[in-house]
């Protein structure tokens, strides 16, 4: 006979929050979902590298699923499925709701952007008979972790006479690759005992593509003449064209499960793919929702998001507009009662790094979706603190469902900090709040995520817009 749990026991299960481990409260069937999931999540990572891959990828999957090009003199009626490409760097894809956008829109929002090299405008030159790219890091990056790592080279190179030739070396297993050098442990005595902003610059962060001289010459630049030379071969390109390119170098290896138990994923770019591809799939599936459903994915988050495919642009805002109007609505009717989840992700609790974190606020790998209510850094400053009253809405609809969820600060008080786009949403007058997938290692080569985690974003994303 089952032993009666004590008053105190009883009392507790009813007062305290259940802080079992996630994988405790997720069933075998709902694991294997997230596994098969996850095979789909693995193959756009190894595909969509950058946001211009990204953007590819995402209007390729959805024209399969019958969206079609946004056209504003076009009447659209409740579940009809619309895409909007900015510039190949931003995408978004809506659902036409039953009441449009009556009851405000639902968003779903995450960046395609992560952290790179890219080529400076000047980057080809020649020092001591090797060719190297000078580069300007894109984004928060610890430098060193980005030397020794194969590279491969992606982007695009734009012609006066308009063309534009699409960049992608190093990801096919023929291809050749790029690496950044470092320097021997033997003679780094020096760099050794420097802090690591000292050791590892900017300008460190110089790629070695080459190395034999033009025809055996002894002219002076001869191996850089032979790079651009194969580079005119192959592209058609000559050296001043690098200065309408956007040419970016990134970690050339794929995906791979991490682990005995295969319970992980480590790739580049989980930042923020890995949000990206669940608000893909939950839009690709939404059926008839009461609202419109718009998942956006924008570019440029990692910079501070400026620029026009940024969230700082009126890209987002003018298409809401748009469909507003349709509706015979104001855009700032329709944002005030729009709703948003920014799809961003977390620092997962390294317990190797246990005291960057506050264990009681942490998120943590296979405890679900993270829902983050503010980031910022001193003293919760350029964040948007979501609501309690936001808040209480959204852990409805994740209970309601069973999605499995947690709560995350990015680290501990004034160990740092960052920021989303959540704010940019937010100062449109829409409610707002940070929901995504805890991340070991965030901005390094090598991300890792946990499968379970990314399946209960898709569904929180999905469920979400099926209010
Ligand atoms: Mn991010
Ligand atoms: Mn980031």
């Amino acid at each position: 006979m089952e032993k009666e749990k004590s008053q105190s026991a009883q009392l507790k299960e009813k007062l305290f929050m259940n802080r079992k481990s996630g994988m405790l409260k997720v069933s075998a069937e709902e694991i294997k979902k997230a596994d098969e999931f996850c095979e789909g999540y693995k193959n756009f990572l190894d595909n969509a590298k950058t946001e211009r891959d990204a953007v590819k990828f995402v209007i390729a999957k959805a024209q399969e699923n019958g969206f079609s090009e946004y056209d504003s003199n076009k009447t659209y009626n409740a579940g009809d499925k619309v895409y909007v490409n900015n510039r190949n760097m931003a995408v978004m894809l809506a659902v036409i709701g039953k009441n449009g956008t009556k009851n405000g829109v639902r968003l779903g929002i995450a960046h395609i952007d992560s952290p790179r090299l890219d080529l400076k405008p000047n980057p080809l030159y020649e020092s001591n008979n090797l060719a190297m790219f000078k580069t300007h890091y894109y984004g928060g990056i610890k430098k060193y972790q980005w030397t020794t790592v194969p590279l491969a080279i992606h982007g695009v190179v734009a012609l006066k006479d308009g063309s534009v030739i699409d960049v992608n070396i190093g990801e096919d297993e023929k291809d050749p690759c790029f690496v950044v050098t470092d320097l021997l442990p033997h003679l780094a005595v020096e760099q050794m005992s420097q802090v690591m902003t000292k050791a590892f610059t900017g300008e460190h962060l110089n790629v070695l593509i080459g190395s034999r001289p033009f025809n055996n010459d002894e002219e002076s630049e001869s191996v850089k003449l032979n790079v651009m030379n194969i580079l005119f071969e192959k592209y058609g390109i000559v050296e001043e064209d690098f200065l309408s390119a956007d040419l970016t170098m990134v970690p050339a290896m794929n995906s791979k499960d991490i682990g005995f138990d295969r319970s992980m994923i480590g790739g580049y770019g989980h930042d923020d793919k890995v949000c990206a591809y669940p608000a893909l799939m939950a839009v690709l599936d939404a059926k008839e929702p009461d609202s419109t459903v718009i998942t956006v994915l924008t570019d440029r988050e990692e910079i501070g998001s400026d620029g026009n495919t940024g969230m700082k642009s009126t890209y987002m805002a003018d298409f809401i507009a748009d469909l507003a109007k349709a509706d015979g609505m104001e855009l700032r009717h329709v944002m005030a009662k729009s709703t948003c989840l920014s799809a961003d992700v977390n620092a997962a609790f390294d317990p190797t790094y246990a005291s960057a974190f506050e264990a009681n606020n942490a998120c943590y790998i296979n405890n679900g979706a993270v829902i983050t209510k503010y980031t910022g850094s001193g003293g919760k400053y350029s964040t948007s603190d979501a609501s309690a009253e936001y808040m209480a809405k959204i852990r409805k609809i994740l209970d309601d469902k069973n999605v499995l969820w947690q709560t995350g600060e990015l680290g501990k008080v004034d160990g740092g900090g960052g920021g989303t786009i959540a704010k940019f949403v937010a100062n449109l007058n829409a409610d707002v709040v940070d929901l995504g997938v805890p991340v070991l290692s965030m901005h390094a080569p090598f991300e890792v995520v946990s499968k379970i985690d990314v399946y209960e974003t898709y569904r929180a994303l999905y469920e979400f817009y099926c209010v």
